[in-house]
């Protein structure tokens, strides 16, 4: 686990005056962690404590061993349909998470999984780098479904304006590719990693999110279906990589989707180090937090998290530093530092992002405006300037893998 005295340090690197003091006073944060009222589907008991913290203490009481017997039961029973077919189907990205569901599935359950990727396109050197190297360590078979560039940068533009973030097109793609290959290729099971209920302060463990159904993705992430991103230059045809199977289809594929976290005792930090430690995972950097591990295939979560933090006041640091606070890394005070200093953060993604839409940065920010909570309206929200370029060239791929980075 990382030392909690670098990161305190770096805690108090915040502006002296502003120190242990939540960003923006007139939220109301969660009495325990550093997470505003403004967090989607937030809810806060009688003593002010965020869902996301109940979570966190419910974890510890429950009875994982029982949980894993389920998990072991829902597996096996898996196997034994499947006959000559997969056992189930592992959507990845070649995040952390995807690494460690592949090691329990089949380093530890013997499992016969197909891989399932929806590329936003958007990879970066390090994403893809172990994306290739946890497919090589599991010998899995994998398919990959990329749309084409044209197509995610006009989805890039429409996607801001429609749901304030830039990520539609992996919000939607993530949600529909999987179950349109399980549909296809008849394997009903789908293994995914973190549970709901883990930080996302949606549900609890008490109050689980039982059923992961067809619509799951539209409702929590991409908000809009397939059909009502059509619009000028982007057609319903366009949009076929997004549409999601009929209910009839998925219900005579018998489709169910588990979360792996709501069977095994969930660490970030240490799941983290087990699979870099064990497969060579590498962590990079990554823009708007102080963890290098969270969306690390991707060349643009600055610019995800830089636009919630535009619409809702906080971005990923935040959310960083409530983890560290509900384990007990930080304190409260040494997380709304941390907060207040990583996410005001200007990414160098936007850069990429103005280039690819063609929208000045004007523009970008009076989308933003429209998009900003009621709770937000007419407050300061700041915005610094990075000190110096991350390490990570936000760049697609294959220009980078090309050498053609100028597009020539
Ligand atoms: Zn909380």
């Amino acid at each position: 686990m990382k030392k909690p005295g670098r990161k305190a340090a770096e805690a108090r690197k915040a502006p002296a005056g502003r120190r242990g003091r939540q960003p923006f006073r007139e939220l109301k944060y969660c009495s325990r962690c550093c997470m505003p009222e403004t967090q989607e589907g937030i809810t806060f008991d009688e003593m002010g404590i965020c869902q996301a913290c109940q979570s966190s203490e419910q974890k510890i009481h429950i009875d994982w061993v029982k949980r894993e017997k389920a998990l072991r039961k829902i597996l096996s029973e898996a196997k034994a349909k499947a006959g000559d077919n997969y056992d189930c189907i592992v959507p990845i990205s070649g995040g952390k998470d995807s690494t460690f569901q592949l090691h329990v599935l089949v380093k530890v359950y013997g499992m016969r999984p197909l891989a399932v990727t929806f590329s936003h396109n958007w990879y970066s050197r390090t994403g893809w780098r172990n994306l290739q190297n946890a497919l090589e360590k599991f010998s899995v078979d994998h398919v990959m479904f990329t749309p084409n560039r044209d197509l995610v940068n006009r989805l890039a533009r429409k996607s801001l304006e429609a749901i304030g973030d830039a990520c539609w097109t992996c919000h939607a793609g993530v949600g529909a590719f999987p179950l349109r290959v399980a549909v296809c290729y008849r394997i009903p099971l789908l293994v995914w990693g973190e549970s709901i209920a883990e930080s996302s302060g949606r549900a609890s463990y008490r109050k689980p999110v039982h059923t992961f159904d067809r619509d799951y993705f539209t409702k929590v992430s991409a908000k809009l279906s397939a059909d009502q991103m059509v619009s000028d230059g982007i057609t319903r045809r366009d949009l076929l990589p997004f549409q999601l199977p009929s209910y009839e289809e998925i219900e005579q594929a018998g489709v169910r989707g588990i979360h792996l976290g709501d069977y095994i005792f969930w660490d970030d930090e240490r799941q983290t180090e087990f699979v870099r430690d064990t497969y060579g995972w590498k962590e990079t950097e990554i823009e708007g937090t102080y963890k290098g591990y969270k969306s690390a295939e991707c060349i643009m979560p600055g610019m995800h998290d830089f636009t919630c933090y535009l619409k809702r006041g906080y971005g990923r640091g935040t959310f960083h530093a409530c983890m560290d606070v509900r384990c007990g890394l930080l304190t409260r005070e040494e997380g709304f530092d941390l907060a207040s200093r990583y996410d005001s953060e200007r990414p160098d993604a936007l850069d990429y992002y103005l280039e690819i839409t063609g929208m000045t940065e004007d523009e970008f920010y009076r989308v933003m405006e429209k998009h900003r909570l009621p709770e937000l309206k007419g407050v300061g929200i700041p915005v610094k300037k990075r000190k110096r370029k991350i390490r990570e060239k936000i760049l697609p791929y294959p220009l980078q893998v090309t050498g053609d980075e100028a597009g020539s």
